[in-house]
Order: C-alpha cells, then structure tokens, then sequence
C-alpha cells in the first residue's frame, strides 16, 4: 500500500511535454522536494484537461486574471487572437475534480501560466500579480497552492 501524501502538480515541472510549444518545463528543485517529502505526485496540465492540443498557440489574460475570470470579469485569448477562456475554466474544473478524487490538498504549480500561476500571470505581454485560473479555483476549494518559487527559495 502506497503511504506517500499525494500531491498535485503541474504537469510540466515534473517533465511532461505539456507545455504550449510541446516541451517540459522540469524543475529538479520540485522533483527533489517530493523525494524528500515522500510525496506522491499527482500531475495535471489544466490546459491539456481543458480540451486543447499540445503544441498550441500560447495564451494570455485578455484583462483580469484567474479569480476575476471565474466571476465573468476575466478573458484569455491565444497568440492567434481568439477566445479561449472556456477551455481554461474546464481545464480548471477538471483539476479541482482529480485533486478531490485523489484526496489532494496541497499543489506545486508552475508560476506565470495562465492556467496555473501562483502569484504572477501575463496580462497581454506585461508580467501583473494576479492568479491562474486553475490557482484561483484551486485556492477558493481550501487546497493550498504553492508555485516552484517557493521550493526554490
Ligand atoms: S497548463 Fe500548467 S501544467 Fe500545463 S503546461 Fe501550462 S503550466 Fe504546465
């Protein structure tokens, strides 16, 4: 029987090609914290769950960000300029589903995704303080979100 915590995790920073451009985003600090925690990672990429394709188009904040999204006060649009924050508020369910089923309630997310950004997302191509989307359910569910920022410092 399997003792480890689980944990969700972003699934780029565990080396999973889920980034937008098809490629990882691994961070050997988180990697090395879930070993040495005795963690069990469980990984999700919100944007895949939310039904698009990996490679896709990058996307960004149109304007709000994740909690104000959440609300109707909140868009994203992709590289190409169309409207993609219905994919990002299912991606955002999705996640908020597996962390329930696998008893999750704590996650390492990665900083600055759209998707999953702790303290910063892009608003256009400006760095602002503001929550992903899947943060920002995640959070407003009591799970504790932490971002490889805070493993690494
Ligand atoms: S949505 Fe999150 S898990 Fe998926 S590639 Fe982007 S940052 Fe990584």
């Amino acid at each position: 029987m399997n003792t480890r915590t689980p944990i969700l995790v972003s699934a780029c920073l565990l080396g999973l090609n889920t980034r937008y451009d098809g490629k990882t985003k691994q961070c050997p600090a988180v990697c090395r914290y879930i070993e040495q925690h005795k963690l069990l990672p469980v990984p999700i990429c919100p944007e895949q769950l939310g039904g698009m394709t990996t490679p896709r188009c990058a996307s960004f904040f149109s304007f709000g960000d994740g909690k104000t999204t959440l609300i109707g006060d909140g868009k994203l649009q992709n590289e190409q300029g169309q409207e993609v924050t219905a994919h990002f508020i299912n991606g955002a369910q999705q996640s908020l589903q597996i962390a329930k089923l696998t008893g999750c309630t704590t996650a390492i997310l990665k900083q600055r995704s759209p998707s999953c950004g702790v303290n910063y997302v892009y608003l256009g191509t400006k760095k602002i303080a503001g929550q992903g989307v899947t943060t920002a359910l995640l959070t407003q569910h009591g799970i504790n979100v932490i971002s490889e920022d805070d493993i690494q410092s």
